[in-house]
């Protein structure tokens, strides 16, 4: 197959070119005296066209798509390898495009691929060192205006740059797997925090703390055990411990968020559905997952005085929870109007800036002495 495949390009490039085969299935092309950009995309232009028509190989027909990255020389290039690795840089742009692309190199993607690794890199180092931690942000118990639980939320102490908010790394961690050590270790700290407050303040025994889990972590073989085993030596019980999973994160993967679920129920451990009317859930699927609670999207509980569909939508997801037995957190409550609103709808417990934004351990155990109370 290859044979064929470089036999095909060697019919369309000039004498002078060079063809060579890099390993695998990738190809690396010198063109010498080519006058412009533009010149290297028509020649992979033809190049793809050549590709395009089937091959056929002992009586079956084959289809390859190419994806072909250009880099342009020899300004500000010194060496063959940092040709072909930026080539290399612009061909995986391409393929990351889509199918049959060919993209031209350019500094930036060098500085976004470069800036990329060093993140990777540090990421790494971060998890063996042990620069995370959880903030916690309480949960609100709406009847009763008292703290019912906490979340925890992953921070990261970067030595340099401080504290680093989840979005700027949890989408690498998830590329890369780093979120099933990181994951592991936010449930490890949490569990054993919960259970530290629990015999501080016995006022607060039956305390809860909610846990994010993401999609790639839940694909991960053997997660609920690995879990669970984290649960069970934290000495918690069970049903204090809420894991949530976005509601895309579970549409995205319907049959295996299934099992993962059911598999916690197994043990006890309660669920909650994150972000909550984003995610175009099949109502027809979702009384069919064991889960506990909703939480409505703070997009809809941030605006809902002043947008009347948002508020339509909180009330329909409250009506919508409520008939299926599941209990509803508002998440981004900011404002005491919201809180009042949210009361009068019948919403169990809140979560938010206006009661607090998420806190170092003693700044949340401060409030735990305190016991704050809202109405
Ligand atoms: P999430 O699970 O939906 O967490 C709620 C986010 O909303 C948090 O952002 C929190 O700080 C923020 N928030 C809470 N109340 C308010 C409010 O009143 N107004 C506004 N504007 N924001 C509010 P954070 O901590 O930056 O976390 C972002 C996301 O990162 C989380 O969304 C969660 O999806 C993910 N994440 C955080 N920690 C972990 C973790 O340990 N594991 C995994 N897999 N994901 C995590
Ligand atoms: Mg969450
Ligand atoms: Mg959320």
């Amino acid at each position: 197959m290859i044979m064929y495949f470089a036999w095909r390009i060697g019919q369309i490039i000039r004498p002078e070119d060079t063809l060579a085969r890099l390993g695998g299935d990738e190809f690396t092309l010198l063109l010498p005296g080519l006058s412009s950009p533009e010149e290297s995309l028509s020649v992979a232009e033809s190049i793809r066209d050549a590709l395009a028509e089937p091959f056929e190989v002992e009586d079956q027909e084959l289809f390859v798509t190419t994806s072909i990255g250009i880099v342009t020389g020899p300004e500000g290039v010194s060496s063959s390898d940092e040709l072909v690795r930026d080539a290399e840089t612009a061909m995986y742009r391409a393929k990351a495009q889509g199918r049959a692309r060919a993209v031209v190199f350019d500094e930036n993607m060098h500085r976004d691929a470069s800036e990329r690794l060093k993140m990777e890199t540090d990421l790494t180092k971060a998890v063996e060192n042990g620069e995370f931690v959880p903030f916690y942000q309480p949960i609100i118990d709406l009847r009763t205006g008292r703290i019912n639980g906490f979340e925890a939320l992953i921070r990261w102490q970067h030595p340099v740059e401080g504290i680093v908010p989840p979005g700027a790394f949890i989408p690498l961690a998830e590329e890369t797997g780093l979120i099933v050590p990181m994951g592991k270790f936010v449930l490890q700290a949490a569990s054993r925090q919960l259970r530290i407050w629990q015999e501080r303040y016995p006022a607060f025994s039956n305390l809860t703390m909610s846990v994010n889990l993401s999609v790639e972590q839940m694909k991960t073989d053997g997660i609920v055990a690995q879990l669970t085993e984290v649960i069970r030596d934290s000495g918690i019980r069970p049903e204090l411990i809420k894991i949530e999973i976005t509601e895309s994160g579970i549409m995205e993967n319907m049959d295996y968020a299934l099992h993962v679920l059911k598999s916690f129920e197994a043990q006890n451990i309660r669920l909650s559905i994150d972000d909550f009317g984003t995610g175009y859930s099949s109502l027809s699927h979702l009384h069919s997952f064991p889960f506990h609670f909703l939480k409505v999207d703070r997009s809809f509980v941030g605006d809902m005085e002043d947008k009347r569909e948002n508020m339509e939508i909180v009330k329909t997801i409250m009506s919508l929870a409520h008939s299926l037995d599941k209990h509803v957190i508002a998440e981004g409550v900011e404002e005491h109007s919201q809180l009042s609103l949210l009361k009068a709808l019948g919403c169990e417990y809140g979560q938010g800036f206006y009661f607090s934004k998420p806190l170092p351990a003693p700044e949340a155990e401060a409030m735990l002495a305190e016991n704050p109370l809202w109405t």
